[in-house]
């Protein structure tokens, strides 16, 4: 069976979401209330709708209640935005994941019970603020407040090396959980393993420790 998805507001963002799940060949029910952007995925999208997401029973009526992951990519207006996710819980639709536009949507939507709440923006912002600030850094991934995963690319100082010589757990209180080379993904790296000039690292660790790693390098 196919895993069923709806995305509610097709702008740049929920727009990407549609596409991206429709490409990997999944069910999605797009939902907008402008008409013009719910042509523009009609060919995409499994059904594209012309419809308000915080009217009940238009949403009942469009089967909402078979989804099992609704996307609420609802942008400037908050309100809306909180209505639809109200209205969704209410349904009883079991994941609901939300796009958040500040601190205080985000602790609406925490109260009324989303599943997962996101800030697309502001998590790009970090992520491309590490990756341009550091030349080593290529990727950069925040799991939790206390662990981020990053990905940093050998340099000549520490090619060569093995990654017990790297003395990482001990110095930097990090780990690396893969390794990169070229098209080869290396999971659970040994401590044996020698390192190449452009192997890429992928690590764990509190931000801070990462940085002090990644800045002797
Ligand atoms: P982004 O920043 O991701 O581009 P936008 O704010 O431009 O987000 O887009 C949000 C989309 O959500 C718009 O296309 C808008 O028409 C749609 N939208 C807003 N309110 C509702 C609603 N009540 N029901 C359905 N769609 C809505």
């Amino acid at each position: 069976m196919k895993r069923q998805f709806a995305v509610i507001g097709l702008g740049r963002f929920g727009g990407s979401m549609c596409k991206a799940l429709s490409d990997q060949g999944l069910e999605v029910l797009a939902i907008d209330v402008d008409e013009e952007r719910v042509n523009e995925y009609a060919s995409i999208a499994t059904h594209a709708v012309v419809a308000d997401s915080t009217d009940e029973a238009v949403m009942k009526s469009l089967g909402i209640r078979n989804v099992e992951h609704v996307i609420v990519a609802i942008g400037e207006n908050i309100q809306a935005s909180i209505l639809t996710t109200l209205l969704l819980k209410e349904i009883g639709i079991e994941k609901i994941t939300v796009k958040a536009q500040n601190d205080y949507h985000e602790k609406v939507l925490v109260k009324i019970g989303a599943n997962r709440i996101i800030h697309p923006e502001r998590d790009m912002g970090v992520r491309i603020a590490h990756q341009v600030v550091s030349k080593n850094i290529l990727d950069y991934l925040e799991i939790s407040n206390e662990y981020t995963v990053a990905e940093v690319s050998v340099t000549d100082e520490i090619s060569g090396k093995t990654i017990r010589e790297l003395n990482l757990r001990a110095t930097y209180g990090c780990n690396i959980v893969a390794m990169k080379r070229n098209e080869n993904i290396l999971v659970s790296p040994s401590a044996d393993q020698q390192l190449s000039l452009h192997d890429v690292l992928i690590m764990i660790g509190a931000e801070r420790d990462l940085a002090r790693f990644e800045n002797s390098i």
